[in-house]
């Protein structure tokens, strides 16, 4: 049966490890959706077209470590304000969003444009402070050698480029839970979700 969980929220909100803890508890399949826009971005980075990276776009090219690097993130942004990139990856991640046995997907307009009749919508949010501290440890953690101020100014570019853009913009599903991770705990957090999927698959 299709259940489909979508969760919004800007970087380091903490929507994905939110949404992978709801997949593992649920056993649903998870889909992080920033990696798809991620793997556009590098490919344009490695001067490919926009539109022909984002057609071609295979499985394993998500299979990639260097993703995660602020470069690739800023890369994924710049092309995500391109309709015809949206419009490309579109029916894939619909697709997964109905597949049988449920399905977690995080990104930024999943409640809104992808999965507007997704059973159960998060927006998962905190302060751009709390969320460069969290990616500036990460990064750090990872070895990648970067600074706090770096980071909170990649982290303000990006949100301003997502929220403001004119198609699908970073935004807040109207019937969305939101659960601001300022001064929560991953635990608590994961449990505010996961009361909110436990109500509704109750009243199903
Ligand atoms: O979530 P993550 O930080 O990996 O996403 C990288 C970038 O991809 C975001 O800043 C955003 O511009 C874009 N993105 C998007 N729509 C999504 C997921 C990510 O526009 N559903």
């Amino acid at each position: 049966m299709a259940f489909t969980i979508a969760v919004d929220g800007p970087a380091a909100s903490g929507k994905g490890t939110i949404s992978k803890r709801l997949a593992q508890e649920l056993g649903f399949a998870h889909l992080d959706t920033g990696l798809i826009y991620r793997a556009v971005g590098k490919r344009v980075l490695t001067g490919q077209e926009p539109l022909a990276a984002a057609q071609t776009l295979q499985a394993e090219h998500l299979e990639d470590d260097s993703l995660r690097t602020p470069e690739v993130a800023l890369a994924a942004s710049k092309v995500a304000v391109l309709s015809e990139v949206r419009a490309a990856l579109t029916d894939f991640q619909r697709a997964f969003s109905r597949r049988d046995g449920g399905a977690v997907l995080d990104g930024r307009d999943i409640g809104t444009v992808i999965c507007p009749e997704a059973e159960v919508k998060l927006f998962v949010t905190a302060s751009a402070e709390a969320r460069a501290e969290r990616r500036f440890k990460e990064l750090a953690g990872k070895g990648i050698e970067t600074t706090f101020e770096e980071v909170f100014a990649d982290i303000r570019a990006r949100d301003e480029r997502d929220m403001g853009r004119a198609e699908a913009p970073l935004k807040p599903a109207p019937d969305a839970v939101h659960i601001d991770t300022t001064d929560m705990s991953i635990e608590d957090a994961f449990a505010a979700a996961m009361a909110r999927v436990r109500a509704r698959q109750e009243s199903a």
